[in-house]
């Protein structure tokens, strides 16, 4: 056995990090899996995981909801022997054939080749008012912070797969759900925009976009320095919304009206930055041949950071099981 922490470090442990670490360990790798937040990444925040093929429910049941999914597949990787360690990982140097990874708490862990399955995150709308309320009404996760505005007047951004899902979500919890869009029509997959449209709990409003995200604002002790006290947000009070063009920039036409919440749902951003050096497509997102491979030798890539056409779980998932194979053949001809 090599004198490394593991033959295979994957960073990131969603879909595409768990599947790779239980395809790692099952090809007899010793494989160490690093995660900055809880296993699962985006899978977490799906409400009803129903277009992940097989998982039907069993009887009455319904289809299992990303967290069982997520905590599901993390424990089936463990019981093939991938160790998960929590920790961000902030470096990834290549000297040689080496790896070298620096984590959040100071210590180093090596290995001769990586997963990089960092995933993606929330993109903003930079708007006027989304900082300062964020945490305080404007949100990116429906399921983590829908229960706080039942009943309460919702209004959701965006038009992909991740707004519809999230909608449907919101709109179980209450019945005045607005999902504002400013495209013509849906990105999302037609039968969840489908659903969408025909739900009775969600106004659907094309051609319009968030323009400014208002709230009230308390006062708070500055203390001796200040010597006066400091405005501090409290919560969302309203939007201002503006009709969009086909281009879907705003036309004006803006108007005020009453929110308790707002749930930004608009793109993601690949995380990327560990690897600067990696060739990466016009928008971001990392360049791999089809073994997942990046142009630098021993690092594979998958799921949502990778550029591809299509991010899902099934995806991402396919492609850890790709990239840890590919990275278990990789190092078989590196020990020749
Ligand atoms: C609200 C919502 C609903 C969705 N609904 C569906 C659906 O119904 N069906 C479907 O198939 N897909 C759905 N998706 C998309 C799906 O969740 C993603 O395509 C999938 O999770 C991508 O998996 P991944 O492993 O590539 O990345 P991610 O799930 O993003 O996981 C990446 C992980 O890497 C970790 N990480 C990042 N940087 C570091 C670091 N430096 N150190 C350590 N750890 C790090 C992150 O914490 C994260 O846990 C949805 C997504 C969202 C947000």
């Amino acid at each position: 056995m090599s004198t490394t922490d593991a033959d295979l470090i994957i960073i990131g442990a969603g879909p595409a990090g768990l599947t790779a670490a239980q395809y790692g360990a099952r090809a007899n790798l010793k494989v160490l899996a690093i995660e900055q937040l809880a296993p699962g990444g985006q899978a977490l925040l799906i409400d009803v995981l129903e277009n992940y093929p097989g998982n039907v429910g069993v009887g009455d049941a319904p289809p299992k909801t990303g967290f069982e999914f997520s905590r599901d597949l993390h424990q089936q990787a463990e019981s093939f022997g991938a160790v998960f360690l929590t920790d961000s990982v902030l470096s990834l140097n290549c000297e040689g054939n080496l790896f070298t990874l620096t984590l959040g708490n100071g210590e180093t862990r090596t290995a001769p080749a990586v997963i990089l399955a960092t995933g993606a995150q929330h993109r903003t709308l930079d708007v006027p008012g989304e900082a300062e309320f964020s945490g305080r009404g404007v949100s990116y996760c429906a399921t983590c912070d829908g229960p706080f505005f039942r009943n309460k007047k919702i209004f959701v951004a965006g038009g992909g797969d991740a707004a519809c899902d999230e909608a449907q979500y919101l709109s179980r919890l209450s019945s005045q759900v607005v999902l504002v869009h400013r495209r013509s029509r849906f990105r999302a997959q037609k039968a969840l925009a489908e659903r969408v449209l025909r739900n009775p709990n969600i106004e659907v409003r094309f051609n319009t976009r968030i323009k400014e995200i208002r709230g009230e604002v308390g006062n708070q002790s500055g203390g001796a320095l200040s010597g006066g006290s400091l405005p501090v947000p409290q919560k969302v009070a309203s939007v201002i919304l503006e009709r969009t063009g086909e281009d879907g920039k705003g036309i004006g036409g803006a108007y005020e009206e009453a929110a308790d919440a707002v749930f930004i749902f608009a793109g993601t951003v690949p995380q990327t930055s560990l690897v600067p050096e990696a060739e990466k497509d016009e928008n971001g997102y990392i360049i791999t041949d089809q073994k997942m491979a990046s142009s630098v030798p021993g690092l594979f890539v998958a799921g949502d950071v990778r550029a591809g056409p299509f991010r899902q779980v099934v995806v991402a998932a396919a492609e850890g099981a790709i990239a840890a194979h590919c990275a278990a053949e990789y190092l078989d001809r590196l020990n020749g």
